[in-house]
């Protein structure tokens, strides 16, 4: 059984394996005098009234690695959906004994569902925000994913639930988060942060959208902030896969076989021969993305398909892929992506292909096609049934032009398009802007999923309507992290805290000029650290001492 909440394990959430408590640079941004609560923990229970329910408001000590705190789980506007299904807006906060001020907003992976532990890890290694003394919140975004390959998108079906994930819970778990906080410590949070990857990135852009009073800082990782558009993109790719595929005994295309280990080992290699080099030093990393040049036509065998080239159909595929399907009037639906160092990874394979060795697809981007069907469509698919194979057939047959107008469609009962209620694409962040705000995005080049040139597009776009480069960075800078995977992965330095400069740059006005980041022990060089550079700029090597360590780069226009 594939369920959105098993696709984004915890660890996953985060950049970096697992949460080991060491030596904390973030605890000396932390206030020194922690401020204790005024009231008893379960003395919340007193804030539910007749539009939220708190099911558990229980002083915890520390255990489980995490500090000693108030547990606070509460479950606003419930009600029964389109379908018959409970919904609420559930909340998970955790409410430290010594509290430092601050406030931590998780966001969460999927098509969120599933009510996440909420200590907010910001990365890199570092103690999660709870124990480094922030309150923090997390939320199920409205919903509670039901069983099956349909259980995180039927949601979807109703109207309102959409808009809960689409935006609106963002802005009442932050207003009743913060009603929690001032009932227990008996003062607001001084300072505000939003965390969140994929999902959770797009949450955090659509908090500078929508809610740009709420957040001193947001961090927003491989943002899915087009998440209609790359699903429906999805099934263009998976089409393209699919149709170079053999098939099973049953008839459907075995899509893990469209391209083996060996061709995309080959590719990857092709393209780090190509581009390396570029940013003046051949260490595996491309650093300067906008000058990789390459085509997969460069690999292309001139008879028979051989261990040393694709074929013909392989490299149409992933052209198709590379540069975006289009719709019948050639409209493109999604993104490009670059060419990377990291897709001949497991990271990047099972996303686009999945990993099962017969048609039984458990590619991440097909278990999409629930959400393409339910909670990106309008009016949304006629109910298919709820396995994976119904899932598979539909997103590698669906009209994608016919798809493409339902992304955008509305209907009497959904009167927003699916775009518009979950998309988060406007360059309008002057509210944001203005309040002083910091948004502070990251994207893995080698994302399989969520394109780091959308994100880069954007990014360029947003430079635009601010009035300048020098202007935008003085609210938001982009990192991009060659190599990386979606949100973690790829060989790549894809372990780093972004909490801590993200409340310098708030606090102290010290803009993030590089964010140090080490490489994982799967990485081909697990000693190497490197500095993640703000946009436009990139990591140079200086010449001299060891290419292993970051010291040893600038963060240069190259
Ligand atoms: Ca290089």
């Amino acid at each position: 059984m594939l369920v959105v909440n098993a696709r984004w394990p915890r660890r996953r959430l985060w950049l970096g394996a697992a949460l080991a408590c060491i030596g904390s640079t973030a605890a000396a941004a932390a206030d020194n005098n922690s401020i204790p609560p005024v009231i008893a923990c379960d003395r919340l229970q007193s804030e539910a009234g007749a539009a939220m329910r708190v099911s558990e408001a229980q002083s915890r000590p520390a255990a489980g690695g995490m500090a000693a705190h108030c547990e606070v789980i509460a479950y606003l506007d419930e009600r029964t959906g389109a379908e018959g299904q409970k919904l609420a807006i559930g909340l998970h906060l955790r409410l430290p004994q010594a509290w430092n001020g601050r406030f931590v907003f998780q966001g969460q992976g999927g098509t969120d569902g599933v009510l996440g532990s909420g200590d907010a890890l910001p990365g890199g290694g570092q103690p999660s925000a709870l124990n480094q003394g922030y309150a923090t919140v997390t939320t199920d975004a409205g919903h509670s994913n039901a069983p099956g390959p349909l259980g995180g998108a039927s949601f979807g079906l109703d109207p309102q639930a959409r808009i809960d994930f689409g935006y609106r819970a963002d802005d009442v778990v932050t207003r009743q988060a913060k009603r929690f906080i001032q009932a227990y410590y008996g003062r607001l949070p001084k300072y505000s942060y939003f965390l969140g990857c994929s999902n959770g990135g797009r949450h955090g852009m659509v908090i500078t959208q929508r809610f740009p009073e709420h957040f001193d800082g947001v961090a927003a990782g491989a943002p899915a902030f087009r998440m209609p558009e790359k699903g429906l993109s999805g099934a263009a790719v998976t089409q393209g896969f699919a149709a170079i595929a053999p098939k099973a005994p049953d008839g459907r295309p075995i899509l893990s076989q469209a391209l083996s280990q060996a061709d995309m080992d080959l590719l990857s290699r092709a393209i780090v021969q190509s581009c390396d080099e570029a940013d003046g030093l051949a260490d595996g990393i491309i650093d300067n993305v906008p000058a990789c040049r390459f085509s997969p036509r460069a690999l292309q065998c001139p008879a028979e398909k051989t261990a040393s080239c694709l074929s013909a159909a392989q490299v149409g595929a992933l052209e198709n892929y590379f540069q975006g399907p289009t719709t019948a009037q050639g409209r493109r639906i999604y993104a490009s992506y670059p060419y990377d160092s990291g897709i001949a990874t497991e990271g990047w394979r099972r996303w686009t292909l999945g990993t099962a060795p017969d048609s039984r697809v458990n590619a991440f981007n097909v278990s999409f096609g629930a959400s393409l069907a339910y909670l990106y469509m309008t009016p949304p698919h006629a109910p298919l049934a709820n396995d994976a194979d119904a899932v598979y057939d539909f997103y590698r047959t669906v009209d994608v032009t016919e798809a493409h107008a339902r992304i955008f469609g509305t209907s009497a009962a959904m009167p927003e398009s699916s775009v518009q209620t979950i998309s988060a694409n406007s360059v309008d962040l002057s509210t944001f802007r203005q309040r002083r705000g910091k948004l502070l995005l990251y994207h893995g080049v080698s994302d399989p999923t969520f394109s780091a040139l959308d994100t880069l597009d954007w990014y360029k776009r947003l430079t635009n309507a601010a009035g300048g480069e020098k202007e935008t960075a003085d609210f938001a800078r982009l990192f991009l992290v060659p190599g990386m995977n979606h949100c973690a992965g790829g060989p790549a330095t894809d372990s780093f805290d972004v909490l801590t400069p993200l409340v310098a740059w708030v606090e102290q006005g010290r803009a993030p000029e590089r964010i140090d980041a080490r490489a994982g022990a799967k990485t081909p060089w697990p000693d190497r650290s490197r500095p993640l550079c703000p946009y436009p700029r990139q990591a140079r090597y200086l010449g001299q001492g060891s290419i292993e360590q970051a010291a040893n780069f600038s963060c240069a226009v190259l």
